[in-house]
């Protein structure tokens, strides 16, 4: 049973969206109601069944909810909780799904007439599509999702915000704002902007030689694109909001690289043999932790024949 009965979903994309649909396969929510500023948005979240009614007003949207989950982008949510405030039950819990969590909690929580309800949350679970299209019912199915409930949170409403996500089949953790922080913008901030920044190199190469890099791009730059695809509103805002712990992971990725640089300048094997060796194992490590899965061969050639260097 899902722990809430009239849910207000503010911000309908591809997180809030998949959240609808989960949640609209459990029994006993009576109403989600979505907020969008465009009519797109809001007509498509109506035609997709992702809600029983769309407004534009967060006041009006929130009215009668037990819960409110923002999911916009995370500049957005202190304006958007600004703006939801007057329309909020006493009691109704308020939790977020944004992937950065101490610079919302500072923006949320002085909009709250109760704090101690606001219970911030990140699921670690996405693509690179975004918009009421994007929503799948299966997206946080063994996936984790992030609680960082502060001193003043309520257990009781944490409680209930574990118990409606575990109904979506993910596991929940509790951490810090400030722990959450500083993993995501290892594991996942400075991976994208290492998309993002690979991606634009080729760009600009392709763009000033007119030769061929897109046509020849191996697997390792195909996965690059795609996480490059993301949603660069969001983005923009995961760095900007993010930044003390994102600028501190670049800083130490600059070192190794510097480092793996002087190897390669230096001719030392041994230094990058050991590196690789380690990581390997680390990409197996992430398999048994149930973060990724191992490629099933497709028929035809295999990966050695179609890419004699071994990029893929
Ligand atoms: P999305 O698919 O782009 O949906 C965003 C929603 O917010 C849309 O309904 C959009 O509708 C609305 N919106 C956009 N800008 C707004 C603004 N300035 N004010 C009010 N509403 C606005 O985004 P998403 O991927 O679901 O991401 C939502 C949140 O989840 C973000 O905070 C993100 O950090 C977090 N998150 C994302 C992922 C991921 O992989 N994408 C994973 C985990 C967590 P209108 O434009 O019509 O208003």
């Amino acid at each position: 049973m899902v722990p809430f009965r009239r849910i207000a979903l503010l911000g309908i994309g591809l997180i809030n969206g998949s959240l609808a649909l989960a949640l609209r396969e459990r029994n006993g929510v009576e109403e989600i109601v979505a907020c969008a500023r465009r009519a797109e948005t809001r007509e498509r979240a109506l035609e997709l069944g992702l809600c029983d009614r769309a407004l534009t007003d967060p006041a009006q949207a929130v009215e009668g909810a037990d819960l409110v989950v923002l999911g916009v982008p995370p500049g957005a949510m202190g304006p958007v909780a600004q703006a939801m405030a007057p329309g909020l039950d006493p009691g109704a819990v308020i939790t977020d799904v944004g992937s950065v969590k101490t610079q919302i909690v500072h923006d949320v929580m002085p909009h709250l007439p109760v704090p101690g309800l606001f219970v911030p949350g990140h699921p670690v679970a996405g693509t690179e599509r975004s918009g009421p299209d994007a929503a799948f019912a299966t997206l946080f199915v063994n996936r984790r999702v992030i609680l960082t409930p502060i001193e003043d949170t309520d257990p009781e409403a944490t409680a209930r915000v574990r118990a409606l996500w575990e109904t979506t089949g993910a596991s929940v953790d509790l951490m810090t704002p400030e722990h959450h922080d500083r993993i995501l913008a290892i594991t996942s901030h400075l991976p994208h902007l290492i998309a993002y920044t690979i991606v634009g190199t080729v760009a600009d190469l392709e763009t000033q030689t007119r030769s061929e890099v897109f046509k020849y791009a191996a697997g390792g730059f195909t996965d690059f694109t795609r996480i490059a695809a993301s949603d660069p509103t969001m983005w923009r805002d995961v760095f900007l909001t993010n930044r003390e712990a994102v600028l501190e992971m670049l800083g130490r990725f600059t070192e190794d690289l510097v480092r793996l640089q002087r190897a390669i300048r230096w001719g030392d094997g041994d230094t990058l043999f050991e590196l690789f060796s380690r990581t390997r194992a680390i990409r197996r490590a992430v398999i048994e932790a149930g973060q990724a899965f191992e490629r099933t061969p497709v028929p035809g050639p295999t990966a050695a024949e179609r890419s004699p260097d071994g990029e893929d």
